[in-house]
């Protein structure tokens, strides 16, 4: 295979960078009739990445093949956040997935992905214009037309039967399963469950920004959703109210700052008045400038 001669190469996991090679090898495997899963990532890998590559191995069996694509995506980011210092460790992620199984790591650059972005000779852009307007892309604008855009790319370049996102980005599948649809990819999506920490805080990658205090604290996030979900066990609540209670539950943790909390309908995302069983509760919360989001189904 061409990944051979990748510079990239630091183990034996083979590496892709080129969009071209990577869509050629894409195709031969088609016509192969072999089995593709993938699972798109930026990189700086947790266990919670893994076990969406292993969902992904699940899905194609020992006779498909599971692509990786690492690639932190600048159009998903304003020019206000944290793309230029988003952690990276390429060398540490290949031996992740060497030691997964994966086939092969695709690693496309900037100038792959979005030729004469710089000079705006680069103008075309996916956007969902329902699921994404809420909470995540209510606080970052432009956030999901860099993801739709970065994953209907990414999808034309792996030509994947599956792919697998986690429900850690709740908001962000939803729109992605929305896209699918809506532009017929044939493509399975599959949503894989959110891995913590021992003390319940999603693992994510932004987790190494935080200050040890500031990590100590970060587990409100999960008591806060483990409490709500105590709290709708037999009973409902106004969204009102639960609102005002989480604001003081967070007071427990003097460094949190809340960016939102919503209760939403898990399929349709339409905010809810009365909350229970089953409805979806989602926050982002800042400690410093670092913003955490986790969410569940109640
Ligand atoms: P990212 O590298 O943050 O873009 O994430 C790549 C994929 O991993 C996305 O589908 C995320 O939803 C998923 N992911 C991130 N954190 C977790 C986690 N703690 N558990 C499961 N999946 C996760």
């Amino acid at each position: 295979m061409r990944a051979d001669a990748s510079p990239f190469i630091l183990s034996t996991v083979k590496v892709i960078a080129n969009v071209n090679v990577m869509q050629s090898r894409a195709r031969a495997w088609k016509r192969a009739g072999i089995k593709i899963g993938f699972v798109p990532t930026m990189g700086f890998l947790h266990a919670g990445h893994l076990s969406l590559v292993r969902e992904a191995r699940k899905r194609v069996g020992k006779t498909g093949v599971v692509v990786v694509s690492i690639y932190v995506n600048p159009t998903q980011f304003a020019p206000t956040e944290d793309l230029a210092k988003y952690p990276r460790d390429l060398k540490h992620d290949l031996k992740l997935l060497r030691k997964l199984g994966v086939d092969l790591v695709f690693t496309p650059g900037d100038a792959e992905m979005y030729p004469g972005k710089m000079e705006n000779r680069y103008s075309t852009y996916v956007v969902e214009e329902t699921l994404s307007r809420s909470m995540e892309g209510a606080a970052r604008p432009t956030h999901f037309r860099g993801v739709t855009t970065v994953v209907a790319k990414l999808f034309n370049l792996v030509l994947p039967d599956v792919a697998v996102f986690g429900q850690k980005d709740f908001q962000q599948a939803a729109v992605i399963q929305r896209m699918v649809s809506d532009l017929n990819f044939p493509i399975r999506i599959i949503i894989a469950p959110t891995l913590r920490e021992r003390d319940g805080l999603a693992m994510s990658s932004r987790n190494k920004y935080l200050a040890v205090e500031q990590r100590a604290q970060a587990v409100i996030l999960f008591h806060a959703l483990s409490a709500a979900k105590a709290a709708v066990k037999n009973k409902s609540f106004s969204a009102a109210q639960l609102k005002k209670d989480l604001k003081e539950f967070l007071t427990a943790a003097p460094l949190a700052r809340l960016d939102y909390v919503e209760f939403f309908d898990p399929a349709t995302l339409a905010p809810v008045a009365q909350v229970k069983r089953g409805t979806q509760m989602a926050l982002a919360v800042y400690f410093g400038k670092t913003r955490l989001i986790d969410n569940a189904t109640l």
